[in-house]
């Protein structure tokens, strides 16, 4: 009955390796554990004991070749730490043999197992760097002694072991952080979404009233005053399209941009974006060009969302241009609408050229970080895009400039109801 770690080592080979990749869970793990170790020791069953560390007890965790009855019965029975077999075997770190657990009078287990037809014991303690795990329990129905190189064998096993177990914990604790943090993203999303809404009624209100008051709807109101009337409702507008922004973003992350589809003309897209853009170019003495090709169909998509999209690029394209002009050109090629954004800006690093599109990225120069915004301009446009079953690029060479590329189907209304 008695084996010795040759014949263990070979039952070991060939016990079946789990099919899957997948990180065993604990409760695996542990089956695993306890009946490799039953196999490994040659022994008629084995116990793995969790280490308690409020009560300083152990309990039974998993058992291998145990019956129902007794492994309930000493479920529930507490095996404290002191002047037991297991606390010694944890304190020292080292496997104690009980060749006869009759010789035991202070084991709490004692009884069961004798009633259950044990008669030796090898407790392995299951530690690591000082953390305490619990203890391996091979259990005989021989009363014998164990062979030095099954307690040794039994030693470098649990040792394997812990990892094993460990690595299961942490990789349980991995996914309930995962799962927290995707909780906590949802309640952040679905915050800025309700913050969101909740500042525009305010703003709203104060720019309309900024509006009426420069229009002399109460009085008329001249010079200086004036002047800083303009200031409120400049900053008023620029304060609502970071909140829009913000929205956007949030209802991305919530799943919740739907697009509205209809047909549009791509020549009202580019007028509705150079009516915003010129006067932002003027200011800075920018050339604004348009390219837009002859013929160009009719497209079927968000008319609102792709102007949006597209005046995020012009609108980078001048505030980060400081000489030179920028182009608007529009092609068809084949059943895609190509719209590219040109500019003679100051260009972006190809190690830069992904991950300005993800949100909250901006090119960590001083030149760049100036020109102010949020980060987040890119990353709405590429979700549109691919809303829209598009792309969208950049190429661009540091010290000559930019294009932005957005290629979108002309027809994007089957794409939209998958997306
Ligand atoms: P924002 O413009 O609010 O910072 P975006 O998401 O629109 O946010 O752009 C992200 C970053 O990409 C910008 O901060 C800038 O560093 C870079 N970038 C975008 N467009 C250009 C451009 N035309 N020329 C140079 N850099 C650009």
């Amino acid at each position: 009955m008695s084996g010795d770690g040759k014949r263990g080592v070979a039952a070991w080979s060939k016990l079946p390796r789990p099919s899957s990749t997948l990180p065993l869970d604990l409760t695996q793990v542990l089956d695993l554990v306890s009946s490799r170790a039953m196999l490994l020791g040659q022994a008629d069953a084995c116990g793995l004991f969790r280490y308690d560390r409020t009560n300083r007890a152990f309990v039974l965790w998993r058992a291998s070749g145990l019956d129902q009855v007794f492994s309930e019965r000493i479920r529930h029975i507490r095996i404290l730490e002191v002047e037991t077999v297991m606390g010694s075997a944890i304190r020292q770190h080292v496997p104690v043999a009980v060749s006869d657990i009759m010789e035991l009078p202070n084991w709490p287990l004692r009884d069961a197992a004798v009633e259950a037809g044990i008669r030796s014991v090898l407790v392995v303690p299951l530690v690591r760097a000082e953390r305490v795990f619990g203890t391996l329990v091979l259990m005989r129905r021989e009363q014998a002694e164990f062979p030095r190189r099954t307690v040794d064998l039994m030693q470098t096993f649990a040792n394997q072991s812990v990892l094993a177990i460990q690595n299961a914990r942490l990789f349980r604790e991995i996914e309930d952080k995962s799962h927290q943090l995707e909780i906590a993203s949802q309640h952040k999303s679905q915050f800025l979404a309700n913050m969101s809404h909740e500042l525009r009624t305010p703003l709203n209100a104060v720019l309309g009233y900024t509006e009426m008051l420069l229009d002399g709807v109460y009085g008329g109101v001249t010079g200086e005053a004036h002047e800083i009337l303009e200031y409120v409702q400049a900053n008023g507008q620029h304060l609502l399209a970071l909140i829009n922004d913000v929205l956007d973003l949030s209802k991305i992350e919530a799943g919740q941009l739907a697009l509205v589809l209809d047909e549009y003309a791509v020549q009202g897209v580019i007028e509705a974006v150079v009516s915003v853009a010129q006067p932002l170019a003027q200011a800075k003495g920018l050339d604004v060009q348009v390219n837009i090709a002859e013929d160009l169909p009719l497209g079927r998509g968000d008319e609102r969302r792709l102007t949006q999209a597209l005046l995020n690029l012009v609108g980078n394209a001048i505030k980060f241009t400081d000489a030179g002009w920028v182009t608007i050109a529009a092609t068809a090629i084949g059943d895609l609408l190509e719209l590219a954004v040109t500019d003679t800006g100051p260009g972006i690093a190809p190690a830069d050229q992904e991950r300005i599109f993800d949100a909250f990225q901006q090119v960590d120069n001083s030149s760049t970080r100036q020109k102010g915004g949020t980060g987040l301009g890119l990353a709405i446009s590429r979700h549109i895009v691919q809303m829209h079953g598009g792309t969208i690029s950049v190429e661009s060479t540091p010290g000559q400039g930019s294009t932005f590329r957005i290629r979108i189907p002309l027809q994007a209304g089957e794409v939209m109801e998958a997306a």
